[in-house]
């Protein structure tokens, strides 16, 4: 549980270089999350790679994927991906979108992600496929505008992974961790099902095993044990985020503090 605004930003900042640290995005893709205590706002980087992001990049914004105050800093383009699926899904407290190299055989093919091994049933069988095209015709493939977005989350419905033909995939989560797990083991999902494919037939879970299986990440200790060893993971590739700095309000208040503090000790 995340108790603090400070806290869900190091959080954010530190899932969005997990999930590139595990090779899931990499200059582009990225993680955001509900405000906690407001499910009418979301924290999102800068424009900036996610394994370079920091809890001061996090912009707050409104559903409608507008920011509450002027950044004056480049945003993402496609922020309406995460705004639109917040206004879909009121369940959904994470998401994550990328352009994972494992997936890019399945997206370029049309072929479904099938659930191969356990972990893999976090995606779901055979979860939607969304074309841009179908709708939009002839775009430069962001999802930029926000009935872009809707259509998107429409798409997604009620399930946890929408591929998105010819671009990516977009993950969404119960929460932060809930998101990042589900990004990180459909992307290993997607990688041994198209090396699998390669050569042979697939057996995939049945519809009951990845429902079984699907809730491994919210009925055993599974999300924090894999967390903990991808944290582990990037702080020995030397990436831990820095704490947030707190605003200048609670910083003056720290600092009135502090003052008081050494006083007393001086008494
Ligand atoms: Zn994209």
């Amino acid at each position: 549980m995340v108790a603090s605004l400070l806290e869900a930003r190091r959080e954010l900042a530190l899932a969005n270089r997990i999930v590139a640290n595990e090779g899931v995005i990499d200059a582009f893709g990225h993680v955001s999350m509900r405000v906690p205590g407001r499910p009418d706002r979301y924290l999102l980087s800068r424009s900036r790679a996610p394994e370079l992001v920091t809890p001061d990049d996090l912009i707050e914004y409104d559903l409608d994927s507008q920011p509450l105050r002027e950044p004056g800093v480049g945003q993402y383009s496609e922020r309406v991906i995460h705004g639109e699926i917040y206004k879909a899904r009121p369940d959904v407290m994470a998401v994550c979108h990328h352009h994972c190299p494992a997936f890019m055989p399945l997206l370029a093919t049309g072929t479904d992600y099938v659930p191969i091994f356990h972990l893999g049933a976090v995606g779901g069988i055979r979860p939607p496929f969304w074309d841009q095209r179908d709708e939009f015709g002839d775009t430069n493939m962001l999802v930029v505008k926000p009935e872009e977005g809707a259509s998107l989350a429409r798409a997604l419905g009620q399930g946890f992974l929408v591929l998105m033909k010819r671009h990516g995939v977009t993950v969404v989560g119960t929460s932060l961790r809930d998101c990042v797990f589900r990004a990180v083991f459909s992307a290993r999902n997607a990688e041994y099902q198209v090396r699998a494919l390669a050569i042979g037939s697939v057996s995939a879970l049945s519809p009951g095993e990845t429902e079984l299986a699907g809730g491994i990440s919210k009925k055993t200790t599974g999300l924090d044990r894999s967390w903990e060893y991808w944290t582990l993971r990037v702080a020995k590739a030397g990436g831990v985020p820095p704490a947030a700095k707190p605003r200048a309000g609670s910083r003056r208040k720290a600092a009135r503090a502090g003052g008081r503090k050494a006083g007393r000790a001086k008494r």
